[in-house]
């Protein structure tokens, strides 16, 4: 059977030979007679696995040697609201409001101090991303989304933070385009997006920012206990770090990060040029702040959907309904969706057009 077109949002599209490596792995692990889900964390085999998921990370990120460690935890994204915050809010932080994960960011924040929400979008249904606003003096760190999954927003330019540790949840943007990476003190994201799959949540966080609250920070949430045990004080999540992996290998033999921008580039330009010609649609964001990763659109005629759904899907689309906050279509345009998905798409966009 063909592979559909897999514009999903999240859990998403991998690419297919890491699928395959992944498969033959649960019955075989490199030979060895014995799946990747039945040996020991503690076996050479997957402390191999977890050393080298980790240090691939920091390679895409270019943040070897500059005193940052990778690390693998559970509880997805959203522990890491609650985890960053207890691990590094001792009196004040400031967020960015830009969508639904940076509020729920929020809220889990407001159980550890007070937070100033520095800037927000949520009074026009987040679709554009605040700028011109400046950060407050004496924060314990100020944190951000890179990319608003739901409304396809994303940040083009971080805020300048001199003394401020800046926390990015980077969950739906990860190893999709080149930054300087050395201006975060702390980067968090769920696997399930441009990694692996979900269960694994990668931290990639700056040592000497660590150390600096005064409670008890409990055991499975304690970023220098995860360090110091090398993400191993429990079980891991083995088949979701494996995974990673080979995905960050697969990266690695594709040209890395920059490769990889350029290619998302190219398929966010065709779509967005789209929307735009198309008299049928309309995109959903400020133009400037427009996501590689996730294109939102609407239908001007909304009465025209169900055509257009029947369309869409009989070319062997997936997954391009957009989230019901947003309403009309999402396109997420994951590092693993070759072009030609992109191009099929677009053909189906113009083909609707020449029907009315
Ligand atoms: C998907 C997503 C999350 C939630 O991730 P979980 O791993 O399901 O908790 C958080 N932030 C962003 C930006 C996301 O895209």
């Amino acid at each position: 059977m063909e592979r559909p077109h897999n514009f999903s949002a999240g859990p998403c599209i991998l690419p297919l030979e890491v699928f395959e490596k992944a498969s033959q792995s649960v019955i075989d692990l490199d030979g060895s007679g014995l799946s990747i889900l039945e040996i020991s964390h503690r076996s050479s085999a997957f402390v191999e696995v977890m050393e080298k998921a980790r240090s691939l990370a920091l390679e895409h990120l270019n943040l070897q040697n500059k005193g940052y460690k990778a690390l693998f935890m559970q509880g997805g994204a959203s522990m890491q609201f609650l985890t960053t915050a207890y691990n590094l809010l001792e009196k004040k932080a400031g967020y960015l409001d830009t969508g639904t994960w940076a509020s729920n960011a929020i809220k889990e924040a407001k159980n550890f101090g007070e937070i100033e929400i520095v800037a927000s979008s949520k009074e026009s249904n987040y679709n554009f991303i605040p700028k011109n606003y400046s950060i407050p003096q004496g924060l314990d760190y100020m944190h951000c989304t890179s990319n608003n999954t739901i409304y396809g927003t994303q940040m083009k330019s971080f805020p300048d933070s001199d003394e401020t540790p800046l926390i990015c949840d980077m969950s739906s943007d990860i190893f999709s385009r080149d930054l300087d990476f050395s201006r975060f003190g702390l980067i968090y994201a769920g696997a399930q997006k441009n990694m692996g799959p979900a269960g694994a949540t990668l931290v990639v966080v700056k040592e000497d920012i660590l150390g600096k609250v005064s409670r008890t920070i409990p055991s499975m949430m304690d970023y220098k206990l995860f360090i110091k045990k090398e993400s191993m004080f429990n079980t891991p999540p083995v088949f979701s770090v494996y995974v990673s992996m080979l995905t960050l290998e697969w990266l690695s033999r594709n040209g890395g990060v920059s490769a990889q921008e350029k290619k998302n580039r190219a398929k966010s330009e065709l779509i967005y040029s789209e929307i735009d010609r198309n008299s049928l649609f309309e995109g959903f964001t400020g133009k400037e702040d427009r996501s590689m990763m996730n294109a939102t659109f609407t239908l001007n005629d909304e009465s025209l959907a169900s055509r257009f759904d029947e369309l869409w899907k009989s070319a062997n689309i997936n997954g391009l309904h957009g989230h019901r906050s947003v309403g009309g279509y999402r396109a997420s345009m994951y590092n693993a969706l070759p072009l030609e998905s992109v191009e099929v798409l677009v053909d189906v966009m113009k083909h609707f057009e020449k029907t009315l």
